[in-house]
């Protein structure tokens, strides 16, 4: 189905001076529009080209341009659609948008021919994600996982799933419309009992190497928390190697949150160092310590500094409530102090002596990546994820009915949300209606 727009147009390489610039033009008029102001007329062009030509403005030539024409559907917005390769100046490219705009194309927003290339279904929801996601990675790895998305494999490992629910579907709504229809099985709660837990199991592989996928694409917060003069800023400065955090032995130093980066296994580790929490009844140290609390709040991995000569926990029901529900390592610091050997129930380091292995370890195993998942096409955002869970929940749901032994019809309608949510992760628009794939199974009514 191809939708009917106007025409739009826009830079699509960097405005600044380069060897050569792209202007996009994609749209009904695309052709059209181009050829009043080129030495060709590209209008009768049925298959995709390169064509070389003048680009006039009335009499005077703005520039000469290579110009790659692709003809509907077959381009990346699913349109017709111009790259028009300029030389690289700012002011060429800004004429040439002016002329075009003055003879009908429209200025395109952000994204706009990514989402026509959605809207046009040349491309699904996941992989519109996936463009942002391969412009803005960091690191090789997060590029390469965006990239096994853009090309649709992430989309394709849904397919199973998608296939499971509309099969067991089928199953139950031809039994309940079409009692007499012999070529299928019956549908029991037993047979969903188990279809449903072979999709959990799939469901469940999907979620984890998402989180995974995340934690490479995106990184993770760690907050470095403990009670005052334990060594956390020295810990900053031993986990990237550098003076960062002032170091003093005077307690409440550290009273902003300070913030550094770390790469361990490819993965970009964000550090929050935290102003050390005591009861303090001076203002700037208080707000200080508030701001503790919402760094670990946002952390993903707490690191829980204590001063192994003490061995001093903080009395803080509040945060000691918080720490429950978090990723916690506990760091006995300062063991460079300790007179004989004592065996305690964390990591021990020394973050003055840069003695931090110990901790280096633990921090990839709380990230408990595999070289596969490196490798391996996720659905890796937010929304993906939340997706996901939301599947999983309807599914457990129709599992927990088919074992109370309830009727296939409310079974059923948990069904239909989660086949629903694997569109809408998709975002296959006007595809939720299941209908059309259960008939396309049964030659029901023949
Ligand atoms: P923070 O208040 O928790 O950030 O602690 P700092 O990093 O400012 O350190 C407080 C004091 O403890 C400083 O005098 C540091 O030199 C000292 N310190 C930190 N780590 C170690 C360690 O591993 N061994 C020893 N002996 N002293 C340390």
């Amino acid at each position: 189905m191809n939708q009917i727009f106007d025409t739009i147009v826009a830079l699509a390489t960097p405005p600044t001076k380069s060897a050569l610039a792209i202007i996009r033009l994609s749209g009904p008029q695309a052709f059209a529009i181009f050829s009043t102001i080129f030495s060709k007329d590209l209008t009768k062009e049925t298959e995709r080209g390169v064509h070389l030509g003048n680009i006039m403005d009335g009499d005077e030539l703005i520039d000469q341009a290579i110009v790659i024409l692709y003809v509907r559907p077959k381009s990346f917005t699913g349109e017709d659609l111009l790259e028009i390769m300029i030389h690289g100046s700012p002011l060429i490219a800004q004429q040439v948008i002016e002329i075009l705009l003055a003879k009908g194309a429209r200025s395109a927003s952000a994204g706009e021919f990514s989402s026509r290339a959605y809207l046009n279904q040349k491309i699904d929801l996941i992989q519109a994600e996936a463009i942002q996601d391969v412009i803005a990675a960091t690191t090789t790895d997060a590029k390469r996982l965006s990239l096994l998305s853009l090309t649709g494999k992430t989309s394709d490992m849904l397919a199973p799933l998608r296939t499971k629910i509309a099969d067991l579907l089928s199953l139950i709504e031809v039994n309940i419309d079409y009692p007499e229809y012999e070529d299928t099985g019956v549908a029991n709660t037993k047979q969903v009992f188990d279809a449903c837990q072979d999709m959990l199991v799939m469901l469940e592989t999907l979620i984890q190497n998402g989180e995974k996928g995340r934690i490479i694409k995106e990184g993770i917060k760690l907050a470095i928390i403990g009670k005052p003069n334990v060594g956390k800023s020295s810990l900053l400065n031993a986990l990237i190697n550098e003076e960062k955090a002032i170091v003093t032995d005077i307690a409440g130093t550290t009273r902003d949150i300070v913030e550094a980066e770390l790469n361990i296994q490819g993965v970009l580790i964000k550090i929050l160092d935290t102003a050390g929490i005591r009861q303090s009844d001076q203002l700037v140290e208080q707000i200080g310590i508030q701001k503790s609390f919402a760094s670990v709040q946002a952390a993903d991995i707490v690191l829980y500094v204590i001063d192994a000569t003490t061995q001093e926990k903080i009395e803080d029901d509040v945060l000691n409530k918080l720490l429950t529900t978090k990723k916690v390592i506990q760091v006995y610091n300062k063991k460079d102090l300790l007179t004989n050997q004592q065996n305690l129930p964390g990591i021990t380091i020394s973050a003055k002596q840069k003695d931090i292995t110990a901790l280096l370890n633990a921090i990839t195993k709380q990230l408990g990546l595999e070289e596969a998942n490196y490798f391996t096409p996720s659905f890796n955002n937010m929304r993906q994820l939340g997706a996901l869970k939301n599947i999983k929940n309807h599914l457990r749901k129709a599992q927990e009915d088919a074992k109370a032994g309830l009727t296939m019809d409310l079974i059923s309608s948990s069904l239909q949300l989660a086949y629903e949510e694997v569109i809408v992760l998709l975002g296959l628009q006007g595809k939720a209606d299941i209908s059309a794939e259960i008939f396309s199974r049964f030659c029901v009514g023949k």
